[in-house]
């Protein structure tokens, strides 16, 4: 498969840093939307969850539809920005990008994978 590109807006990046800071020491999960047809992630949307330490929960039923979903995103307060094994088995529910952001939650600690937790590329949009 070709090597893809992830564009995220720059702003919608500084809002997922500033939610994982503050729900910090519980975890951060959200869907991430595209209000575009060029499918720049450009859209938090957060949806009625149990944040824990282990791992939020969620209910796709209660999803807005008025744009279409990208994938995920969620915070690692653990400081790995990688996929666990339940990251694993959520990803391919959600979309096909999914975010993690992990301890101190800056835009550096943000890292992209796809549905096999394969990492993305990706790179912000003013
Ligand atoms: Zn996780």
């Amino acid at each position: 498969m070709a090597e893809k590109c992830v564009k995220i807006k720059r702003a919608t990046l500084e809002a997922i840093s500033k939610a994982a800071k503050n729900l910090y020491p519980n975890e951060f999960f959200a869907l991430l939307g595209s209000t575009k047809k060029n499918s720049i992630i450009d859209e938090i949307v957060m949806i009625p969850s149990l944040y824990g330490k282990e791992h939020a929960s969620f209910r796709l039923d209660l999803v807005p539809v008025d744009f279409s979903i990208k994938g995920s995103v969620h915070s690692h307060p653990s400081g790995s920005n990688f996929p666990s094994r339940a990251d694993l088995r959520v990803f391919p529910k959600t979309g096909e990008i999914h975010l993690i952001i992990s301890y101190p939650f800056t835009i550096n600690n943000a890292r992209l994978f796809d549905s096999k937790g394969r990492e993305l590329e990706w790179q912000t949009i003013d």
